[in-house]
């Protein structure tokens, strides 16, 4: 069982990423053979971006996922931009690609709204590389939050027309996996827009560096509705929000959260114990960022020795692909 799946060092992370996937990708280390996980930041300059900044952020990105609990002995981490061959299959891919699909999608048509300068190309083609990620690697399975099942469903589609014009098997169509509770957290502020890292607002994101008392500022702060129910409503997304919130953090089911909250006093109780739940669940990790985060010499070598494995398999898959599109010399039989 292969295991891939990339995250953006744009911004920084916070608990909708923690929750939706960097919690999979620590437990998929138990199950990957390998669990590969990449830091896209190519994906990162389809919308507007500073050079700078973007190295610091895979810096940044890759403490973090170490501080969370992934292991560079268990699992491979690198670099997108360190492994060519990711740019080399998107442009193969795109010849199956359908540029009506790639216009459909909702995060191409969300994020470019709201760019102010220039809606780039890069924006429309971001799954045509995703694809590609994944499929470098003939990857089975990609965890992702709900966000990213229509970019799955075409990626899926793209294999399955690659191998239908080019031959069975030389592809793997992956499936995804989508946690059953946390795979949509909404901002705390808008809880109609889930939570991110380059839309969103500031009050109503708690990132996964955020101190203590940021965190339960936010909380406290999480616009709710005007009742007292603490019930899972789709009239009540905020409330819902919470109540998914605590209990991921708490490690329960949704409905044990509400049993525990009927002697509630209202929703403030609520907050309080989200609050106290996600500082629970984050201090470790924030905790483990900074002596990881200073030594950039170090996460330097754990990303390049990432990417050297990682680009010894993405080449093979490369190498037929070039083979059965007509690239190169013909195949030695
Ligand atoms: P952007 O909004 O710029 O796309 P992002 O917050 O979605 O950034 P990504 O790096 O694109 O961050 O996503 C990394 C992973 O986190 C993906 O698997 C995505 O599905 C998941 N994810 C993102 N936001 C949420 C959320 N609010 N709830 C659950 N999972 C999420
Ligand atoms: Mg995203």
């Amino acid at each position: 069982m292969r295991i891939f799946s990339g995250i953006q060092p744009t911004g920084r992370k916070h608990l909708g990423n923690y929750i939706g996937a960097i919690r999979q990708y620590v437990e998929g280390q138990d199950r990957g053979d390998p669990a590969i996980y990449c830091i896209v930041d190519l994906h990162a300059i389809s919308v507007a971006y500073d050079p700078v900044e973007l190295r610091e952020r895979v810096y940044d990105t890759t403490a973090i996922l170490i501080a969370a609990g992934l292991d560079p002995e268990r699992c491979l981490l690198f670099r997108q931009s360190d492994v060519h061959e990711h740019t080399d299959l998107s442009w193969l891919l795109s010849s199956v690609t359908a540029i009506g699909e790639l216009n459909r999608m909702h995060q191409f048509r969300d994020k470019s709204v709201s760019q102010r300068e220039l809606v780039s190309a890069a924006l429309l083609f971001y799954p045509v590389l995703q694809a590609a990620d994944v499929l470098a690697y003939r990857a089975h399975e990609v965890p992702v939050g709900e966000d990213q099942r229509e970019h799955l469903e075409l990626m899926r589609d793209v294999a399955r027309r690659f191998n239908a014009r080019y031959g069975d098997d030389i592809l793997v169509v992956p499936e995804h996996r989508i946690p059953e509770v946390g795979a949509r957290i909404m901002d705390l502020q808008e809880p109609t827009n889930k939570m991110s890292t380059t839309g969103g607002t500031l009050e109503g994101t708690v990132l996964v560096l955020d101190d203590p008392a940021a965190i339960e500022k936010k909380i406290k702060r999480a616009v709710t509705d005007s009742g007292t129910d603490i019930v899972r409503s789709p009239d009540k997304p905020g409330v819902t929000n919470l109540i998914d919130i605590l209990a991921v953090a708490r490690g329960v089911a949704p409905e044990a959260v509400e049993q525990d909250m009927r002697s509630a006093r209202g929703y403030g109780d609520l907050k309080a114990a989200t609050a106290q739940a996600v500082v629970d669940m984050l201090t470790p990790v924030r905790e483990g960022y900074g002596e990881l985060r200073a030594d950039e010499q170090r996460l330097d070598a754990i990303l390049a020795e990432g990417a050297a494995k990682a680009r010894a398999m993405a080449r093979e898959t490369l190498a037929d692909v070039r083979a059965v599109m007509g690239f190169g010399p013909p195949p030695s039989a």
